[in-house]
């Protein structure tokens, strides 16, 4: 019988609570350290400072979910889902009529669904927190680590959201393995970079990013959800404008979470009239129907009040070093929204991972008295190889995906490729 390992998990976003969940499965000691307050706390600030981002979630993940050993976790996922079957293109045609065009994304009416990250976030942590073998803690950032002598440095803070001006302490860590989760801006990757020759690319596109919401119907003519939706809940709706476009994505409250994605000089033009008055016509322009959904003084609001976010690729290899860290989800490869794939592929990473720990601890314990950190050195390297050239190729794929999202989806050339794919 294998020794128990003590297996610290940094973030605990979505990727850092399905690794955790699957560490503790394997009955390790798994510690989670979170950089914010727990975020079933109504007090703290969601990541990237809005309400709520909605994704869409697909096979890549929910596989990831089914394999993680507790089915109440995909039950109840699967429940808070709305299934997507295709996008739909909203226009003007050219006599000045509004369309939508549905556009499935599959012959066989198989769906994406879109769910909220912060519940799904949310659902994960709570089993955690009825595990014996797991502890949180929350307000504990990763300021150092090294990974020879497997110890790790945290800088502790007050509870609660205002963190400004309190006092603060640092705490040491030991570990077997650290799996580091802590996202686009990765502290681990950060001190990782020390003890390994890394190759790390990392490009900023020319593109911003800011939320809206589409409200639910006043009056729905009854009381199911499906009623209360303004448009289709079973679309991915797009707004297409060639060099920038507007998407809705369905909640499971009946609003659509909506996101503007333009380059940076598009939004200091609209940022440039402090009344938003320039807002609702450029919409009225290039987003037809939009200003029927979102009220012009809501679009002016949000669009002042919501955050203006950049978009960040990132590339690395290797993702691990010795037998005593590896990197997971948007710390190893974040990657640009416009796949859906973001969470999906973090998801994947955690699933992959430890069928590979567990293949190399399984060949181990044919060999009484096996000290598991060899097993785990080799289950590391064998990850990084088998897990860079997929996560390289999402993360092209997804720069790729803008183009197609916000232009290509209206060509002549992509309706005539469809018509072919379909005949
Ligand atoms: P994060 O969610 O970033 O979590 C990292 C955690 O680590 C955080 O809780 C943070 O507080 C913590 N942390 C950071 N630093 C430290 C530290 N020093 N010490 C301790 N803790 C720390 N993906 C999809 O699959 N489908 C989609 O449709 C989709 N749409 C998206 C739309 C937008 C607009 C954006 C921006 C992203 C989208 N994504 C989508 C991507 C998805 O949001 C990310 O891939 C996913 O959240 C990554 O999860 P993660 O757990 O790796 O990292």
């Amino acid at each position: 019988m294998a020794k128990r390992q003590k297996i610290v998990v940094i973030g605990a976003g979505p990727v850092g609570s399905l690794a955790a969940l699957y560490a503790a499965n394997r009955g390790d000691d798994v510690e989670i350290y979170e950089l914010r307050s727990d975020l079933r706390d109504p007090s703290t600030t969601p990541l990237n400072f809005t309400k709520s981002i909605n994704l869409a979630l697909s096979e890549r993940g929910i596989n990831a979910m089914r394999h993680a050993g507790q089915p109440k976790l995909i039950e109840h996922v699967m429940g808070a889902t709305i299934p997507m079957r295709g996008r739909m293109i909203h226009g003007r045609r050219a006599n000045g009529a509004l369309y939508e065009e549905s556009q499935d994304y599959d012959v066989h009416g198989r769906s994406i669904l879109a769910i909220d990250r912060g519940g799904l976030n949310k659902r994960l942590l709570d089993i955690l927190e009825e595990m014996p073998n797991v502890t949180f803690f929350f307000n504990h950032k990763l300021t150092g680590a090294d990974f020879r002598k497997n110890k790790a440095w945290f800088e502790v803070r007050g509870n609660g959201a205002a963190t400004e001006g309190q006092q603060s302490r640092e705490v040491e860590v030991d570990f077997d393995l650290m799996l580091g989760a802590d996202g686009a801006h990765s502290a681990v990757r950060y001190h990782l970079m020390k003890y390994t020759r890394m190759d790390y690319q990392q490009v900023y596109i020319d593109a911003m990013w800011c939320e809206f919401q589409i409200q639910p119907k006043t009056t729905a003519p009854d009381a199911s959800l499906y009623s209360k939706f303004l448009i289709s809940p079973n679309h991915l709706h797009i707004w297409p404008g060639k060099e920038f476009m507007f998407i809705a994505i369905p909640s499971d409250d009946g609003t659509f979470t909506c996101t503007l994605f333009a380059p940076a000089s598009l939004f200091e033009h609209l940022e440039s009239d402090p009344t938003g008055a320039v807002i609702p016509p450029f919409f009225d322009k290039h987003f037809p129907g939009v200003t029927a959904l979102i009220p012009p003084a809501e679009l002016i609001a949000s669009f002042h009040r919501n955050p203006h976010l950049p978009l960040i690729s990132i590339k690395c290899n290797p993702y691990h070093y010795g037998s005593s860290v590896v990197i997971l989800g948007d710390a190893a490869h974040a990657m640009v929204p416009f796949y859906g794939q973001g969470m999906n592929a973090g998801l994947e990473d955690v699933r992959i991972l430890f069928d590979i720990l567990d293949k190399h601890a399984r060949m181990d314990e044919l060999s009484a008295g096996a000290d598991p950190s060899a097993s785990r050195e080799r289950a590391l390297a064998e990850y990084t190889a088998v897990r860079i050239p997929d996560a390289h190729a999402i993360n092209d794929l997804a720069l790729q995906n803008y183009v197609e999202m916000r232009a290509s989806v209206l060509s002549p050339v992509y309706r005539l490729r469809k018509f072919l794919e379909e005949a």
